[in-house]
């Protein structure tokens, strides 16, 4: 069995700083993570080890009591950040997110109504919205509305995939044939390359491995676009959770990673692929399912 694995995958240089500045601190033990780092839970549980304490995604209503606040590479809005104020506040904001804060301002402040193409509730948007309440978010094609108003700046979380934002874009345009609408194309170039190679490695695979968290956005999505091919897929966290069964017929699998998977976890999966691909002969092939793949897609 042959183990192709794609051209760009895993974390990307945003998160890897991220988790780098948070283990350069001296303190950790007086500095509440806000939210998730990054969506992996070995990473995340190393931070623990290290005395970082962690406040949750949905309790954003509550401030951390601890003196630090580790901001993560998703940032957050102006609105958040004043009421961080007396609190020493460590910011880990990838610059491609700072950048589309700036943009977004720049707009608003220019009377436009922002579009944001992504994900409702996601942090990284709550980053924009929370500062600008009028937004509308779109998360599918199906629900842009036509009376968005007279002057639209259409912008995307940095992860959205290209080809939506772009729909997305088109949609905005025809619903809206006297409005002034501009294409703000804010997705980062990291997720760029990964969605163009995982493009490029579906055409040429029976079925594709995931590395990444259960609550990886992105990871999904990678399961996701196999999915749509109708690959046969599966997403795990560790090369104990393979199962040598799922790939018996199989000659050509893929490999990918979320941008939330650390290097050495893709590079432990793949290993066990290797080791795999000797155990299990495209000749004595027999009873591979693609139900056992997709079930463990969304598990
Ligand atoms: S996905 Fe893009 S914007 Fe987000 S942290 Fe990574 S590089 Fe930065």
């Amino acid at each position: 069995m042959l183990v192709i694995q794609a051209q760009a995958m895993g974390m990307c240089f945003g998160v890897e700083d991220a988790i780098s500045s948070a283990h350069s601190l001296k303190n950790p033990q007086d500095v509440t993570i806000l939210g998730e780092i990054v969506h992996n839970r070995r990473v995340q549980q190393d931070l623990l080890d290290l005395g970082f304490a962690s406040q949750g995604e949905q309790e954003r209503a509550e401030l951390p009591v601890s003196s630090g606040v580790l901001v993560t590479a998703h940032g957050i809005s102006d609105a958040y950040r004043s009421r961080l104020q007396g609190k020493t506040i460590i910011d880990t904001t990838c610059p491609l997110v700072t950048r589309v804060h700036k943009m977004a301002r720049r707009y608003h402040e220019q009377g436009y109504r922002l579009v944001l193409a992504g994900k409702k509730g996601h942090v990284e948007v709550l980053g924009i919205t929370e500062d600008y309440p009028d937004t509308e978010v779109i998360q599918s094609l199906e629900s842009v509305s036509a009376n968005l108003g007279p002057k639209l700046a259409v912008l995307a979380q940095t992860t959205t995939p290209s080809d939506l934002f772009e729909a997305i874009f088109e949609r905005v345009v025809e619903l809206h044939p006297h409005s002034q609408v501009e294409k703000l194309d804010t997705v980062c170039k990291p997720t760029k390359q990964r969605q163009q190679a995982i493009g490029a490695l579906l055409k040429r695979v029976q079925a594709l491995v995931v590395v990444g968290g259960a609550h990886s956005n992105n990871t999904l999505r990678l399961c996701e676009q196999a999915e749509k091919l109708g690959l046969p897929n599966v997403r795990v966290e560790d090369p104990t959770e393979l199962n040598s069964e799922w790939f018996r017929g199989l000659s050509v699998v893929g490999l990918s990673a979320g941008t939330s998977t650390p290097a050495d976890a893709i590079a432990a999966v793949y290993r066990r692929l290797l080791e795999i691909g000797r155990l299990v002969r495209p000749q004595i092939a027999r009873g591979f399912t693609n139900k056992v793949f997709t079930s463990r897609a969304h598990s």
